[in-house]
């Protein structure tokens, strides 16, 4: 019943089919979705593009299947092209299995465009490289932006393992229920591995999810939902001496302390913790390399009133 309501939707929104006996299969989250899908086509000695800051499940699954990780530096700031193209022409070889990408992206918070995928389509076309496309975030679009889900161009969507994740569209992080769709053939080699790491998802909860899927206004309502709480956040933090990064998708919301201290954001993210009680991750975790550029994620899918404290206590830095 799921996979047939997760068809259903793809089709509703993106104008593609996959069959839901043969293309969609249903995951313990997008974490094993993304495991699994490098267990299954990343070899010793492949390479795998990832653009950094990058989530942190794809580089240790990643190595730990032989694969080498080959880094692309996307722009955070928002001042510039997310991604720049050219640099990942130059970064394709003849040992390039997959590419992973991430849109709406955490923990920027900025999202691809159209562009940005012909651009992907057209530096993999005539190739055999995989595109993992962690899509998690779809529903989470602020600004009137449509999302750009791989699943809109036939020719991508062709070599393309897209990951969702329930946990992010319906606030259930816990429930751990994800899916991944891709063609017949790269489901069937992504099933091999799935049988002997999952096998199945808890059914109990697939009904229900497929159950709560009927109200489409839940997930399609979900982008105005969480602009509205970003938008009650950076108004409250305006005025402090943090500075916003602008967030186009995701629940997250970047802010620069550069002109309140030069330490470390990992001592700077500790530091707020423990003398606020206000959580954040430092961005620098993102990068292999660490890079530090004083920024801090803070999360803003809480409640209005946890908003209101937390930017109180931000005022008082
Ligand atoms: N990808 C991204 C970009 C994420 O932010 C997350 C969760 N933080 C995941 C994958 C994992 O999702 P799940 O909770 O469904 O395992």
């Amino acid at each position: 019943a799921l996979r047939e309501a997760i068809g259903e939707k793809m089709n509703d929104l993106y104008s593609i089919q996959y069959d839901p006996e043969t293309e969609i299969t249903v995951t313990a989250g997008a974490t094993q979705a993304i495991f699994t899908a490098i267990s299954a086509f990343v070899n010793e000695g492949d390479e795998v593009l990832i653009f950094e800051p990058a989530y942190d499940c794809y580089v240790p699954a990643i190595e730990l299947h032989g694969g080498i990780p080959v880094y692309v530096q996307m722009d955070v700031s928002g001042s510039g092209p997310m991604i720049n193209w050219e640099q990942v022409q130059k970064l394709i070889s003849q040992r390039t299995r997959m590419i992973i990408i991430n849109t709406p992206h955490n923990p920027s918070g900025r999202i691809m465009t159209a562009l940005d995928i012909q651009k992907l389509e057209k530096l993999t076309a005539g190739s055999d490289i995989i595109i993992l496309s962690d899509e998690v975030y779809e529903h989470i679009i602020f600004d009137g932006y449509e999302h750009q889900s791989v699943a809109r161009y036939p020719k991508l969507a062709e070599r393309s393992i897209i990951v969702d994740s329930f946990g992010k569209t319906y606030h259930n992080t816990g429930w751990k229920v994800g899916d991944v769709l891709a063609p017949e053939q790269l489901s069937k080699e992504f099933r091999k591995a799935h049988q002997f790491n999952v096998f199945s998802v808890n059914t109990p909860v697939q009904h229900a999810l497929a159950e709560f899927m009927k109200e489409k206004d839940e997930y399609l309502g979900l982008g105005s939902f969480y602009q509205e709480k970003r938008d009650f956040f950076n108004g409250l933090v305006k005025g402090s001496k943090f500075s916003l990064e602008p967030s186009a998708g995701t629940y997250f919301q970047l802010l620069s302390y550069a002109n309140i201290s030069n330490e470390p954001d990992t001592a700077m993210a500790i530091k707020l913790t423990k003398e606020t009680g206000v959580a954040s991750i430092p961005v620098s975790v993102f990068f292999h390399e660490k890079k530090d550029d004083k920024l801090l994620r803070f999360c803003f899918a809480k409640q209005n009133d946890t908003l209101e404290m937390a930017a109180e206590k931000l005022h008082s830095i």
